[in-house]
């Protein structure tokens, strides 16, 4: 597994690829690797002849008060896992590589980013898109693997690539979960045992709204208070929104069917979770 930190590297590596004729194939990170990370890595595999992973903690998606400082970091580990299944090559650019002093062009999103995740963290969705902007320019992958648990980034990366005419493919890979359903996140590290037991309420919760979509239930309103209720037996469960949306933009829908799609944010103490299911799925 080759190490890239520099852009000339990189693009030495992945003109190499196409070359040899070889499809390339991104998994975007910021490291910390989980299952999840590398469900990704499996898929790219499968559907590209070379696998390239990026570990860049995106200064430009966090806002003032969140969590950069204090992000898990392990390259170590995170080398021999990317190693372990696969990865051909790792992008670990620093900041002044990606952004060097004087940088001030940003891509912005449009409506669909301002509710939901891009209500409760204003900026981050900008910050997102630049970033995914500048690793599709510098590694022009064939493929690009995101998974659906940010399921917001990744609707607002697929209308960049279209609203951009990006020569790209995007995969969106399921949400790997803990045997008890919770959501892998490399921020699940920074809960504490109590925390990470009450944890596991986001995906039960999501799993009750899909129980009531089976047993017939298909108003948006009463998925949302079926939530809203056992979610609210856990006090140190603090919810910040759940939204039950169609799938293309995000917009709250009234009526529900199998494309919907219902997500969840909540914090726990100083942590803030995130997860969401599709009703044609559920939980999985
Ligand atoms: P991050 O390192 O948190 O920026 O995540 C990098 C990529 O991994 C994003 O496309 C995430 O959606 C994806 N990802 C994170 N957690 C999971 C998970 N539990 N299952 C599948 N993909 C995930």
């Amino acid at each position: 597994m080759l190490e890239l930190s520099t852009i000339a590297d990189l693009r030495i590596w992945t003109s190499g690829q196409r070359k040899g004729g070889r499809r390339i194939g991104l998994v975007p990170t910021m490291g910390y690797l989980h299952e999840g990370h590398l469900a990704l890595v499996d898929e790219a595999r499968r559907r590209a002849d070379a696998v390239i992973l990026s570990i860049f903690v995106n200064p430009l998606q966090f806002g003032p008060g969140e969590d950069l400082a204090r992000y898990p970091r392990d390259l170590p580990r995170d080398r021999s896992l990317a190693q372990s299944r696969g990865v051909d090559a790792l992008f670990l650019p620093d900041i002044e590589t990606m952004y060097p002093p004087g940088s001030e062009t940003r891509v912005t999103p449009g409506l669909t980013a301002e509710r939901w995740e891009g209500a409760a963290r204003p900026g981050h969705f900008t910050g997102v898109l630049t970033v995914v902007a500048k690793l599709f320019h510098l590694v022009e992958p064939d493929i690009a693997c995101f998974g659906q648990k940010d399921i917001q980034q990744l609707t607002l990366i697929r209308r960049m690539v279209c609203d951009l005419n990006w020569p790209v493919e995007l995969a969106a890979v399921p949400t790997v979960r803990e045997l008890d359903g919770l959501a892998l996140s490399s921020r699940n590290a920074y809960l504490n045992p109590s925390d990470r037991r009450k944890a596991v309420m986001l995906s039960q919760a999501l799993q009750a709204a899909h129980r009531a979509f089976c047993e017939g239930e298909r108003q948006a309103e009463r998925l949302d208070a079926r939530m809203r209720e056992l979610l609210n037996t856990e006090p140190a469960v603090k919810v910040e929104y759940i939204a039950v949306v169609e799938p293309d933009g995000l917009s709250p829908v009234v009526t529900v069917d199998a494309r919907t799609v219902v997500a969840v944010a909540a914090r726990l103490g100083d942590t803030r979770l995130i997860d969401n299911i599709s009703l044609a799925q559920g939980v999985g």
